[in-house]
């Protein structure tokens, strides 16, 4: 082994869902929006005049963080944007969790956090789920560095209360708490009010799911401006253009189209809401989700065996070997109508064979 070896910082990575090069297929399987983003966009980009790429583009990305402002009614400076709210959260972790405590995450949960503590060297403690996939509350009153969890959780789309939310905030005064909203607009109570009661708190959102927008790359936290200051603090020493111009652009263009939002959002909930009911009639086992997926298992089917056969078929869906508790599970992304009608038709027959 040569020296230099002892000196690399290595990293078991994150491993994002596949994105398959197919023409035809129903791609359920990474929580994408199955609609294009809002018809405003197309025309912010093609109004991009291609000169102002010689440019840098806007270091504090005023015309984005003032769109995110105006919806959520709050200030310029209460709002941090990033490249994805992966972006967002990989700046939080930085910032905040450098205690000696450890940070506390629900043992099934987004598959980045533990990535990322150890990317940055923070001691964590996942906190088991219980036999429902719900996380317990006072679980996470214990001393700790830090707590962040999705609500809804994800994968298991399980949603909690504003009133849990604030049980877990009220208990770790002392730290920061972050909730990972990227599913909150598919049937959630946002934690957003919470931030001008608790100084400590702060809300991630991407528009990477309600947006239409995965493939452009946008995150953001709402916070109260002295977090969001340290947060800015360690961005702008770590890169200080992390957003390019056109996408600047497509996510200013995307906030301000309320209707297209609230039309695209609302489709996916009922189509999820028909989804449920066949997958209820053939036999599956889920819970409430109330995410823009379903995460559930069939009885008398093995989750590997139904992952490999939808694939055959050109039907992507997501399957997770680890933990075990989970491995009989499939999270299933909502498509559209049809989409979903197809899954279901191949589900009825693979299942009555
Ligand atoms: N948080 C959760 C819970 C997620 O499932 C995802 C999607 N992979 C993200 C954050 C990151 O999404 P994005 O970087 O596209 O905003």
């Amino acid at each position: 082994m040569k020296n230099w070896e002892n000196n690399i910082r290595k990293v078991v990575p994150y491993v994002p869902g596949e994105q398959p090069k197919k023409e035809h297929m129903i791609k359920l399987n990474t929580n994408e929006n199955p609609y294009p983003p809002a018809p405003g966009v197309a025309k912010a980009v093609a109004d991009v005049d291609i000169d102002r790429l010689r440019l840098y583009p806007d270091p504090v990305v005023a015309d984005l963080v003032q769109g995110i402002a105006d919806f959520y009614k709050v200030e310029n400076n209460q709002v941090f944007v990033g490249v994805g709210s992966d972006d967002v959260l990989a700046m939080i972790f930085m910032t905040f969790f450098n205690a000696k405590e450890p940070i506390l995450f629900p043992d099934i949960t987004y598959s980045f956090y533990d990535v990322w503590a150890e990317m940055f060297r923070i001691p964590y403690e996942r906190i088991p789920l219980d036999d429902e996939f719900k996380i317990r509350t006072e679980d996470y009153k214990k001393a700790n560095g830090g707590v962040i969890f999705p609500n809804p959780n994800a994968p298991t789309g399980e949603l909690m209360t504003l009133e849990q939310i604030e049980q877990i905030i009220q208990a770790n005064p002392d730290v920061i708490v972050v909730v990972d909203e990227a599913y909150i607009d598919f049937g959630g109570e946002s934690a957003l009010p919470l931030i001008d009661k608790y100084d400590n708190l702060i809300v991630v959102q991407t528009f990477s799911k309600s947006r239409s927008m995965a493939g452009s790359r946008i995150g953001f936290a709402i916070s109260n401006p002295v977090l969001i200051k340290y947060l800015n603090d360690v961005k702008y020493s770590f890169n200080s253009y992390t957003m390019d111009t056109i996408t600047i652009a497509a996510g200013t263009a995307a906030i301000k189209d309320r209707a297209y939002f609230e039309m695209t959002r609302d489709k996916i909930i009922k189509t999820r809401e028909w989804t449920k009911q066949e997958l209820k009639k053939l036999g599956f086992v889920f819970g409430d989700s109330r995410s823009n997926f379903i995460f559930a298992r069939h009885p008398q089917v093995s989750g590997e065996a139904l992952f490999e056969a939808l694939k055959e078929k050109d039907i992507y869906v997501r399957h997770f070997s680890n933990p075990a508790r989970i491995n009989e599970y499939l999270r299933i992304s909502i498509g559209t109508d049809e989409q979903m009608q197809e899954f279901i038709d191949f589900l009825k027959a693979y299942i009555n064979q």
